[in-house]
């Protein structure tokens, strides 16, 4: 279907709505970009709230609980660009290749979102022009520009997840997603283990692959970028402390990384 980009020819969001993408600390000179494609849980106006109250809309199936914060944090400690979506991942998510069914769910974990059900193609195509697209776009043109003024890059995709899914608790604090990068997961995975008093994930809750993740495989992976995924448990960021802690921490270790990466001359030292 071809949609007019060009003027005010909006057909979900409108003068009400704010943009999906915002940035923060983008002239940071960290080689990390952070990106968060779970940030948000706003609803387009239009879609109303999806047919789900608003019990349903601020629990995990909504947004990434607590990430927000934490991500703003460790932007501002490690001085680095941060990218993130602000609509809920129930509109469209971010994270998911545009044509695979769970990029504008019909079902998550339990719960069917009635906005969702029987939705038009060009329904699709609307949400994805005016959310998924520009959000990925800007992170294109970030990394574009980067590469232009000799800026190294290593991505860092910022998630939480639930501490229970399905009935299954989880134990782990924190997980390391990654699928290609050699470099980066397991440094990351060394630093956190060092920690005496976290159970960490290795690609677990979740690990990436191209059928189930966008940000990774395309912006990082794609190009050959180092990068790695980051869950944190959402019961341990429920709370300013809780993030302040887990932003602390990870600037510390990021801190590490970037030291070590000097030092191997795998960054220009
Ligand atoms: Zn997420």
């Amino acid at each position: 279907m071809a949609l007019n980009r060009a003027g005010d020819t909006s057909l979900l969001l409108g003068p009400a709505d704010v943009p999906p993408v915002r940035e923060y600390n983008a002239d940071g000179r960290s080689p990390f970009l952070l990106t968060c494609d779970h940030y948000g849980r706003l609803i387009p106006r239009a879609l109303g709230d999806l047919g789900l109250p608003e019990s349903e809309l601020v629990r995990h199936i909504g947004w990434d609980i607590g990430i927000a914060g934490v991500a703003e944090m460790l932007s501002q400690h490690l001085d680095a660009h941060l990218i993130v979506q602000r609509y809920s991942r129930l509109v469209i998510d971010c994270n998911r290749p545009p044509h695979v069914a769970s990029s504008i769910p019909r079902i998550s974990e339990a719960t069917t979102i009635p906005g969702n059900e029987g939705i038009a193609r060009e329904a699709k195509e609307v949400r994805r022009a005016e959310i998924f697209d520009p959000y990925h776009h800007r992170i294109d043109e970030v990394i574009d520009a980067r590469r232009h003024n000799n800026l190294p890059t290593i991505l860092l995709s910022l998630h939480s997840f639930t501490p229970i899914y399905a009935g299954i608790a989880r134990p782990w604090h924190i997980g390391t997603l990654y699928q290609r990068d050699k470099v980066l997961p397991p440094l990351l995975l060394q630093a956190l283990r060092a920690e005496p008093d976290l159970v960490v994930g290795d690609n677990e809750p979740y690990a990436v692959s191209d059928q189930t993740d966008y940000t990774i495989p395309v912006h990082a992976e794609a190009r050959g970028l180092m990068n790695t995924g980051i869950e944190i448990r959402q019961d341990l960021i429920s709370d300013q402390a809780g993030e302040k802690a887990w932003a602390d921490r990870l600037a510390r270790i990021f801190a590490e990384i970037e030291a070590t990466l000097r030092t191997q001359t795998i960054l220009p030292a």
